[in-house]
């Protein structure tokens, strides 16, 4: 059997593993899944005996059957090598009693870095797979986070352009000033005026817009999408999580069988959703828990099974999860809706035309057993940062804060004494202004000056991959609305000037 993967939207839309990764999205708007999900099964004991490398490896060759054994291998070395300040890629740290996942010692300090780090390498040998000749546009939306992760992954990878939007006032300064000095020949970055779920509404509606496709195709170039709308980026994800409770049998804090929850911060619903799939193949995982900041749709809708869209953006010190509408949401709506395209489709409709929807009885039941969800104030945010650096000298980012109240909530509402490993997606330095005020205090000083303040205070060294970044050079300038970002596109497209 040939393993295919079908639109969300639409059981008819089939394509190979290789196509979907190319292609990002579904021309009929919906995500690429594998139906075949629920017949992939991994042994965990073997899987406990592997490090990250091979565990990502089994990974991928069990979601891309049609990439030879050589491509997942050259990815998987080429991905996570020295550009990763760890050798363990993703280090599990203890912090008083709970777990920490560190998913931030790639080249830009946030966990995106695990699967952009990968995705242009699966991207390319897709795309010689496929047989497809044309250059790939990758248009990107991005909260922060992936627009550098990505630009980084796609630097100068011979026939490919990346484009990152990101909104004008919606991110750090850090996290501009890391997109805005991109070195590169084939990397563009915008400015969008507006929110995060602008900028994405736009680039799905671009990625779907047959005449521009068209246009494209003449110039001998096609569009695919970096986002974790694209399953080439969601599936690198799975790795962590079993390499982790591997990590945990190896320490000899869990046994193999072991049932043990993961906290992780939310936006778009990618990380979480990893770790579904994780839990479909096999992975003994309690409670998936999914942890909001004051954008708390999710946490709305995994109570209520109302998703509902029509209340104010919030910004916050947690900006990566500044997200209304969380794509990949749609992925856990088909496999809990047991593969029903037309319902999902149905429910999407809703949302795009009532900004609201809500999921039946059944899909409500399977979601209390599945998930846990709460979320966590700009207050306690900060006071978190705070309380766990007193406690445990443990400097977290802000979203991770999010996670560790939110696992605090859980464990006075529930009890349950299973073992919890708390993901943590960023490095405190990536939101180094928000972190020093809640642990210090309000300051006069530009986030990029402070970064060494927090560092001489906290005894935290300033990871190399920021050093200097206040002095860097600024490469990127340009700025649209979301209503102009198709002829933005087109005017960077067809530049003959050289950058
Ligand atoms: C992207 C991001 C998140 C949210 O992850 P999703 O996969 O979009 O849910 C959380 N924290 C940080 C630091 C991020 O960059």
């Amino acid at each position: 059997m040939v393993l295919k993967y079908e639109s969300t939207r639409n059981r008819s839309v089939n394509v190979r593993p290789s196509e979907a990764v190319v292609k990002g999205l579904s021309d009929d708007g919906g995500l690429f899944v594998p139906r075949a999900l629920d017949q992939f099964k991994i042994d965990i004991k073997e899987m406990c005996t592997l490090g990250f490398h091979d565990t990502a490896k089994k990974i991928l060759r069990l979601f891309f059957p049609d990439f030879t054994e050589e491509q997942i291998n050259d990815s998987v070395m080429n991905a996570y090598d020295s550009k990763f300040d760890d050798e363990a890629i993703v280090p599990v740290k203890k912090v008083g009693d709970q777990f920490i996942m560190e998913l931030f010692h790639g080249s830009t300090i946030a966990f995106k870095d695990i699967a952009l780090s990968i995705l242009p390498h699966l991207m390319k040998k897709a795309q010689s797979n496929c047989n497809m000749e044309e250059d790939i546009v990758i248009l990107t939306a991005t909260s922060g986070d992936t627009g550098k992760a990505a630009l980084e992954g796609f630097k100068n990878v011979e026939g490919t352009k990346i484009i990152v939007f990101y909104p004008n006032d919606g991110v750090s300064p850090v996290q501009e000033k890391q997109m805005v000095t991109t070195e590169g020949e084939n990397t563009y970055v915008v400015a969008v005026e507006g929110n995060f779920d602008d900028a994405q509404t736009a680039v799905k509606e671009i990625l779907n817009d047959s005449a521009l496709r068209e246009k494209l195709g003449d110039m001998g170039m096609k569009f695919s999408s970096a986002n974790s709308i694209n399953i080439g980026r969601l599936v690198p994800q799975i790795s962590y999580y079993f390499s982790t409770y591997a990590d945990l049998v190896k320490r000899a804090e869990i046994k193999i069988g072991e049932a043990i929850n993961f906290v992780v911060p939310t936006g778009n619903f990618g990380n979480i959703l990893a770790c579904y799939f994780a839990k479909q193949l096999g992975l003994p995982v309690g409670k998936l828990i999914c942890a909001a900041n004051e954008n708390n749709v999710l946490y709305d809708f995994l109570s209520t099974g109302i998703y509902d869209i029509n209340r104010a953006f919030k910004k916050t010190m947690s900006p990566s999860m500044d997200i209304l509408i969380s794509s990949n949401l749609e992925r856990l709506l088909y496999f809990m809706s047991d593969k029903d395209n037309a319902y999902v489709a149905e429910l999407m409709k809703d949302l795009k035309t009532e900004k609201r929807y809500e999921v039946n009885d059944a899909i409500k039941v399977k979601l209390k057993n599945e998930f846990w969800s709460s979320y966590c104030s700009e207050a306690d945010t900060a006071m978190t940062v705070k309380a766990v650096y007193e406690a445990y000298d443990y400097v977290l980012d802000t979203h991770t804060a999010v996670a560790y109240k939110v696992y605090e909530d859980y464990l006075s509402a529930t009890g349950d004494p299973r073992k919890t490993v708390i993901l943590s997606t960023a490095s405190p330095f990536k939101f180094t202004g928000s972190v020093y005020k809640a642990l210090f205090g309000e300051t006069e000083t530009e986030e990029l000056e402070l970064m060494q303040a927090l560092s001489a205070k906290t005894g935290v060294s300033v990871p190399q991959q920021i050093e200097g970044l206040g002095e860097r050079k600024v490469l990127h300038d340009r700025f649209c609305t979301p209503e102009t970002m198709s002829d933005e596109i087109l005017k960077i497209l067809s530049d003959k000037e050289q950058k």
